[in-house]
Parts: structure tokens; C-alpha cells; sequence
């Protein structure tokens, strides 16, 4: 563990605050201390209220941020002697706790406080720091962890036992704190769960917790983890019908579609094939919050049915045991392990399974390593069905806010890096699909730097790249609910009499051939569709009306509308269903070059201007406008429509 504290860049955080936010951003930029929204911190800073009174206020983080983002105004402050007094109550039940916390806050405005605010309050240095630190986690997720902490640590730290989180934990750290901590007590070793460290200056707290770390490290160096044999998987083996398959079966279970993110790299595949996976993976989770992103435990194996009724039952029986009633969450892993897919992480979005994944591959290193020191024990059932099933923790989940259309939804747009494609993944991914984006042109790789979208290169004439574009979108995402065919050519104008053979099978093989490929190729995943499949397909208003000069163009989309109607009455027995939008003069795109522009344009004999407002209603047609349509179409508004054929053209008038 590195101290990566740097004077120059602490400067630029100027305040007590200031300080604390750059020590929560050290913390939060090393996974191996916290992970997504772990681990907390806080400064204590004397002020005047409202009366000209002094006053200490704990600026703690609020839920809702990330340490490794968050602002000044991700801190929460809150009444500090108000936190430290509540800790002399007999008892507090959860919702009169919870009222406590959030009525400590001096400012209405900020986030709600995070659920270790008490912690941070009990405790009376200036700057505390909690982290979920794996080396810890490593050492106290063993049976003989608490006395292998005191080994470490010596009295250097408080130990405590795990506590129910809120007002149970808070109550036990105060009276271990006050029997315990001393002038020389250098942090504090919650086992089970994570640790904290704290100091008078932002620097020394950091200091201390990369100090802690580092011994539990420097101790763990002498168990090291045997490498295990593992069977690499042969990389040819096309895997999507499976992962499609399983989504389906998983989507199923869930209640909504969910998002699978494979990972078959050796570390993960080492874990998955391990001869005791069935055992050491099913203890619990490191640190109780990672509850809620990785539920308990993964499935082992492809038997969601009998995940699920293993699931439904376990939360029966912990439901009777807490006499509460309950509303039981989706009962769908958020881990699966494999021996052949290594491990595959479930989200009901691209970020949570990004989050769940992130989380299980620390998760399992710090399994392999307890397992090397002694065994892995994590904390019992019953305390992790508590976490789990916490109002507190469940509401940092709908924190997210409302779901969107197309969540956990994956979406494939053809001709993607710019005009209309590019517009079609904007209009998906705000829909929040997945989405995979096809184009020739390499720009498509860097396209969009977010967790739902992924950028292939891909010659759509090419089979094969087609095959290994939908096998990457598989392995990313799970498997594939739409389709947008958009990728297409407008070849230079010329009359029948002058057309090249070259050019016409060329405009040919884009427009029609690769679209035929591509549909044929990604059936059986759109017949998998959690909601089934859609397909949209950008076709052209030449062909209800063709124009002299563009016979390549005009026969090509016109084949293509017929490859749609016959497609919409072989899937519609599978859910399928596919809908045509016919654009006119749409101009911010790749196809219309200056040039093709004033060709067109001269051909009419109108100037550039008229020829893009060249309609009924006299307007200009954008991508955008096609791009939302055609995300339409894949949506609720058209779930009974198929085989419809939609103008996106302002009007025209040989076609009304
Ligand atoms: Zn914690």
C-alpha cells in the first residue's frame, strides 16, 4: 500500500473540508481500500450557528457519492454534540434513529448523512477515515481473525466485534471506545466489516490508515494464495446462445431484463473452477454493504430455478425469524460462477453489473486469501439477510431514481460512429439500453467512454466480423433485444445506362446483403429477448417513391423494406417485430457529402437551402428526429405493430 498523498495537489483543497475532500478522494481512488460508494469520512469543524453560538459540526459524507468524486457539498453537516448525546440512550428503534440522524443536519440542502455518521462522531480526533480495506477484510473474515488483528496491531487498535449497522454498532463502539481508546490508539478494527483511522490533520489520518493497511498486508505476505491450475477456455467457442439463454432464464427470474457482463479472464476462471468454489463462495459477503450489490451469495453453475427457490426460502425462513413483514427483493443472482463463462456479473444496468463485478472479483481475491491463511468464515446469514433487507441500505438503491425505458435492455446499431446511427445510440442509451455500436470507421471504438456502451469496429460485409460483433455484444452485455439497421451507402448519382457492375453489387452487399447476415445471425438472441425482440430498420423514402439517378440506392432499400415485411411474418411467432422508418433529406449525416448535396440539389433546381426544407411542412429533418423514432419503435408505443412502414420526412408529396 502506497501513501499517495502529494503536498502540491493537497493544496488546491483549501479548508478543513477542502482537506477531508482530497483524503476521501486518495481513499476512494485505491479499490483496494473501498469500492462504488464504500467506506466514508469526516472533519469536525468549530463554527457560529444561526445565534452567533459556537458550535462543532461533523461534515460527513452523505449517501448518494463516491469517494472517489465527491465535493465539498457531497459532506453532510450535522450537529455533532446532538450524534455523540443520542449514543446515551437506552434503546432506539431504526426509524427513531433515523429521524435523529437526518434532524441533526444544519443544512436541509444537503444529502442525507451517511449511516456511519455516529462512528465518525464518537470518535474525537478531527479527521476520521473508514475504508473496507481487503487486506482487512482478509484477516477478519477467518474463525481466529479477532486474534490475528490483536497479533498485527497489538493495542494500537480497538477491536470490535460485528454489530448490527445504525444504532446497535453506534452503541457498542461508544462503550468499547470509552473503556478503550486512548492518546496512542491509532485506529479502530471493526471486524467483519471494515476499519477506521483518524488524525488532526487530513494528511495524518491518510497517513495512518496506509500505515494500518500496510501491516495487515505485510502480515498476509507470509500466506501466500497457491496458484491453483485452471482450464483456459478455447477462445473460438461462440458462447453467445448460452450467455442469451441464460440472461433469458435470469431476466426471467428477476421480473425485468438484467444486464450480463462476462468475464473469462484467468483469475476469475482460477475461482470459478476451484474444487471447493460450492463451498467457500456460498459463506457471505466481505463487509455486510456488498450485500445489496451482490446479494449473499453467487450461483455456482446455470440452475436459476433452483437459485431462485433456494432464495424465495431463505427469505421466508429469515422473515419469520425477524416477525417482520417484508417485501422479498428480486430473487436473481447478481454473480454467477462458471467453470466455463468464469464470472458473470447481473445488473439491472451495464453500471450494475459493472459495480457487481468490480465488488465479486475483489471479493473473491480476499476468499482465496483467507482461504490460504485459514479458511474464509464470513459473518452468518441471519446478520448479512439483516444488512441486506435494512431500510437503510435498501434506500441507497432508490437513490437512483426512477427506472428508465429501456433498462437493462441491449440495443445494436448498425453505421453507429456518426449522422443517424450515432443519434440512434444517444436516443437508447437515454432510454438507458446498452448499446453496441457497429461502424467501419475505427472512431467507433472511442465513440462514448461509459460503462453501456461499447464501440466495434466492424465491416459489415464481412460475415465473420458480423458473427464476432454480436458474440462481443453477448459477452458484454448477455445477449441482444434490438436492432437497428442503419449502416447504408448513397453512391454517387448515375442512370442505368452508365452504372457500373461493381457499383451496383457493391451498394448491394452494405444495403441489403450484410442487413439479411446480420438479421439471420442475430435471431436466436432477439427470440431470447427478456421483452422480445425489435427490430428497426432505417430505410429510405425512395422506396415508396424513387428518384432517376440513384437506382443502386433505390433498388437496395427497397429490397431491404421487403427483407423487413417478410421477416415481420416469420418472428412474429417468436414476439418479433419489426418496423420500418422511411427519412427524407436527412443532411447531418455521412452519406451527404457537399458534394452529393449540391448534385441533388442542382438536380431539383433549388438551391442547397430549399432543398433541405424541400417538404410540406417546409422543415428540416435532423438525425435526431430519425434516431428518436426509431427508438420509439422499439418501445411500449409500437409493442403491437409490426411490419409498419413510418415517413420521417416533413411530408412529401408523391408519397401522400
Ligand atoms: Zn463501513
Amino acid at each position: 500500500m502506497q501513501n499517495q498523498w502529494n503536498t502540491e495537489d493537497a493544496a488546491r483543497f483549501p479548508g478543513d473540508l477542502g482537506q477531508c475532500v482530497y483524503a476521501s478522494r486518495l481513499l476512494g481512488a485505491d479499490p483496494a481500500l473501498v469500492l462504488h460508494g464504500g467506506g466514508n469520512t469526516s472533519v469536525k469543524i468549530a463554527q457560529t450557528n444561526i445565534f452567533g453560538e459556537p458550535e462543532t459540526v461533523l461534515y460527513v459524507k452523505g449517501s448518494g457519492s463516491d469517494l472517489a468524486t465527491v465535493e465539498a457539498k457531497g459532506f453532510a453537516p450535522v450537529r455533532l454534540d446532538h450524534l455523540r448525546r443520542l449514543t446515551t440512550l437506552e434503546t432506539l428503534s431504526d426509524t427513531e434513529w433515523l429521524n435523529e440522524l437526518r434532524g441533526s443536519a444544519i443544512n436541509a440542502a444537503a444529502p442525507p448523512a451517511s449511516v456511519e455518521a455516529m462512528l465518525h462522531a464518537l470518535l474525537p480526533a478531527k479527521y476520521v477515515l473508514h475504508s473496507h480495506a481487503d487486506a482487512v477484510l482478509a484477516i477478519t473474515n477467518t474463525p481466529g481473525g479477532a486474534e490475528r488483528i490483536r497479533t498485527i496491531y497489538g493495542d494500537d487498535v480497538v477491536i470490535v466485534p460485528y454489530e448490527r449497522p445504525g444504532f446497535p454498532l453506534a452503541k457498542r463502539c461508544a462503550a468499547l471506545f470509552a473503556a478503550e481508546l486512548s492518546a496512542r490508539t491509532a485506529g479502530v478494527v471493526l471486524l467483519r466489516h471494515g476499519l477506521f483511522s483518524f488524525g488532526e490533520t487530513a494528511e495524518a489520518a491518510y497517513a495512518s490508515m496506509i500505515d494500518l493497511v500496510s501491516r495487515a498486508e505485510a502480515y498476509l505476505a507470509a500466506y501466500p494464495v497457491p496458484a491453483a491450475p485452471v482450464t483456459l477456455p478455447d477462445p473460438q467457442r461462440p458462447l453467445r446462445q448460452e450467455l442469451a439463454s441464460l440472461r433469458r432464464a435470469l431476466s426471467d427470474a428477476a421480473g425485468a431484463p438484467l444486464i450480463l457482463t462476462t468475464h473469462d479472464d484467468e483469475p476469475c476462471l482460477r475461482f470459478a473452477q476451484r474444487a471447493d468454489v460450492g463451498m467457500i463462495s456460498q459463506q457471505g459477503p466481505a463487509t455486510p454493504d456488498h450485500v445489496i450489490r451482490t446479494k449473499r451469495a453467487p450461483m455456482i453453475g446455470r440452475d436459476v430455478t433452483a437459485f431462485r427457490a433456494a432464495y424465495e426460502s431463505f427469505f421466508q425462513e429469515q422473515q419469520a425469524r425477524t416477525g417482520r413483514q417484508l417485501t422479498m427483493l428480486d430473487p436473481a443472482p447478481r454473480v454467477v460462477l462458471d467453470p466455463d463463462l468464469g464470472m458473470v456479473a447481473v445488473g439491472r444496468s451495464a453500471q450494475d453489473a459493472v459495480i457487481a463485478g468490480d465488488i465479486y472479483r475483489h471479493t473473491m481475491a480476499i476468499i482465496a486469501q483467507a482461504s490460504a491463511l485459514e479458511a474464509y468464515q464470513a459473518q452468518p446469514a441471519a446478520d448479512i439477510f439483516d444488512a441486506e433487507y435494512w431500510e437503510l441500505e435498501q434506500a441507497k438503491l432508490t437513490l437512483q431514481g426512477r427506472t428508465p425505458m429501456f433498462a437493462g435492455e441491449i440495443g445494436l446499431v448498425t453505421g453507429a460512429a456518426s449522422g443517424i446511427g450515432k443519434a440512434c445510440v444517444e436516443s437508447l442509451l437515454a432510454r438507458g439500453a446498452a448499446v453496441v455500436g457497429l461502424d467501419i470507421n475505427p472512431a467507433i471504438e472511442q465513440l462514448f467512454d461509459r460503462p453501456d456502451f461499447l464501440g466495434v469496429r466492424c465491416d459489415v460485409t464481412s460475415e465473420e466480423q458480423l458473427i464476432a460483433a454480436l458474440e462481443r455484444t453477448a459477452r458484454a452485455f448477455g445477449g441482444l433485444d434490438m436492432l437497428i439497421l442503419n449502416a447504408g451507402i448513397f453512391p454517387p448519382s448515375r442512370r442505368i445506362a452508365d452504372m457500373p457492375t461493381a457499383e451496383w453489387r457493391r451498394t448491394m452487399t452494405i444495403n441489403l446483403d450484410a442487413n439479411m447476415i446480420l438479421m439471420r445471425e442475430a435471431h436466436a438472441l432477439l427470440k431470447h429477448a427478456p421483452r422480445r425482440g425489435r427490430v428497426a430498420i432505417i430505410g429510405s423514402k425512395n422506396v415508396p417513391a424513387p428518384g432517376p439517378g440513384a437506382v443502386a440506392y433505390s433498388a437496395s432499400k427497397a429490397a431491404l423494406n421487403q427483407l423487413a415485411r417478410v421477416a415481420a411474418l416469420e418472428w412474429g411467432q417468436d414476439g418479433i417485430r419489426i418496423n420500418s422508418l422511411h427519412p427524407n433529406a436527412v443532411f447531418d449525416t455521412g452519406l451527404w457529402t457537399d458534394e452529393v448535396l449540391q448534385a441533388r440539389a442542382k438536380h431539383y433546381g433549388l438551391t442547397v437551402e430549399q432543398y433541405k426544407t424541400n417538404n410540406v411542412m417546409q422543415i428540416e429533418v435532423t438525425s435526431r428526429d430519425v434516431a428518436e423514432l426509431a427508438a420509439e419503435m422499439c418501445g411500449p408505443l409500437f409493442a403491437k405493430t409490426t411490419a409498419s412502414q413510418v415517413p420521417v420526412d416533413g411530408g412529401n408529396e408523391r408519397v401522400i
